[in-house]
């Protein structure tokens, strides 16, 4: 394997992680094992400056990225981040775990992520705006409906998309709504798609509980991260009976053994910025969040939560990743001696992209579907998928994570094989 000159050597890193999780499943790749060095390549890595003027007259410059990983299976696909930790190494990951989760899911679609290397909660409105509309034409030459389709990530949202949408049509002089999804509605959206990611976690989770005899009726739930993802799978297990005990963000810790109520904390949310300082919760500190007795756990933030240390700590049944790589390799291999199930995040967090396809497929017939029919088909689409990795790991004697590796591998690698080399 040849390593790549961009990439560091920190073993936690995201783009790290994403290896190892490779590695494990080379074994069972049989003669496709052959093409398995594609996936530790991206296919296309763009860095680009965006020098930004300040409402205060001054001018900044931020970094901005957009990975290509893989698109053997069709055009690249995957949000933007704006977060004050991105990195090239971080996108690259995050643009391989997507390569990975449309073929997991049997989307047409390659796998892609860009980023900014801002914290967005510090600009004015003007200044994100701007600062969108001058990346969105950065990396325009390599974006577009049929090449590479943007969508919203942590710190972006549909206002995001409408911009970014609106700054490409301009530069091509044409309206195009495809080439972003996660838009506005009246912009080409589709109904569904802001709560699609948290729907499919709790769709995928609601599923393996099930299979391994855990009712939710009264089930102890913690989720961490109460953004899109984590407060509308907090809402979704809620609603089915479950307690939500325990909410992390980035400014507090909330338990409550009884049940947080939902609807209040993501008012309370809404109205201040974040959960500190709701009332009907006590405030504990940030690591006891992983030292309560739990049955399912939904890291929904960022990557590397689930440390080797906290694994070991963890006590709950089931792991649902509503992030993008919250559980490190380490870690991974202690949660399954523990015979804690992981619902990984390739299948768990895929319903926001699974919505993205459905949002792409309407604004190419610019014909549009009800709520009803999307939620229909996205929780089939997922459940199915589920059940075909949960069938691959009976098979192989392997995680949940390892099985879905192998289902989408093979779908890439296979595309890799029958398409040949060029030249
Ligand atoms: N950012 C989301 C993810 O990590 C959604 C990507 C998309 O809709 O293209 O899956």
């Amino acid at each position: 394997m040849s390593a790549l000159s961009y990439v560091s050597e920190d073993k936690n890193s995201a783009w790290a992680t994403y290896l190892a999780q490779v590695e494990r499943v080379l074994p069972y790749l049989g003669d496709l094992s052959k093409w398995a060095d594609t996936l530790r390549h991206p296919k296309r890595a763009l860095i680009v400056d965006i020098p930004l003027e300040m409402d205060d007259g001054s001018v900044r410059h931020f970094e901005g990225y957009r990975v290509q990983h893989n698109l053997s299976r069709g055009p690249g696909k995957g949000g933007v981040r704006f977060h004050p930790d991105v990195t090239l190494e971080e996108v690259m990951a995050l643009s391989a775990w997507m390569t990975v989760k449309c073929a997991a899911i049997n989307l047409p679609f390659g796998g892609a992520k860009g980023g900014v290397r801002v914290d967005p909660r510090e600009l004015s409105r003007k200044e994100l705006e701007r600062l969108t509309r001058r990346y969105t034409s950065e990396i325009g030459s390599i974006i577009g409906p049929q090449q590479d389709i943007p969508a919203p990530d942590v710190g972006t949202n549909p206002q995001v998309m409408a911009w970014m949408m609106d700054t490409w049509s301009m530069n091509v002089g044409a309206t195009s709504t495809g080439v972003v999804t996660g838009k506005p509605i009246h912009l080409g959206g589709s109904l569904g798609r802001v709560k699609a990611t948290g729907r499919g976690v709790f769709v995928t989770g609601r599923a393996m509980a099930q299979r391994i005899n855990l009712p939710l009726e009264n089930a102890r739930v913690a989720v961490q991260g109460f953004g899109n993802v984590g407060s509308v799978a907090a809402e979704l297990f809620s609603e089915a009976g479950a307690l939500i005990v325990a909410v992390q963000d980035h400014s507090a810790t909330l338990y409550n053994a009884s049940g947080i109520d939902v609807a209040a904390l993501t008012e309370w949310q809404q109205q201040t910025g974040s959960i500190s300082g709701y009332r009907g919760a006590m405030s504990v500190s940030h690591e006891a969040f992983w030292e309560q007795g739990y049955d399912i756990v939904v890291p929904a933030a960022l990557e590397g939560q689930i440390t080797a240390d906290r694994a070991r700590k963890l006590v709950c049944k089931l792991v649902l990743e509503g992030a993008n790589g919250p559980t490190l390799p380490a870690a991974d291999d202690i949660l399954k001696e523990r015979g804690i199930t992981v619902v990984p995040d390739v299948i768990c967090n895929a319903g926001g992209v699974t919505v993205s396809y459905f949002e792409w497929v309407q604004d190419f017939s610019s014909f549009f579907w009800s709520e009803d029919e999307i939620n229909e088909r996205l929780d089939r689409i997922m459940e199915q998928a589920l059940l075909a990795v949960w069938n691959k790991s009976l098979e192989l004697g392997v995680t949940l994570r390892t099985a879905a590796y192998a289902v989408a591998c093979e779908r890439i690698l296979e595309a890799r094989r029958e398409r040949g080399l060029y030249p």
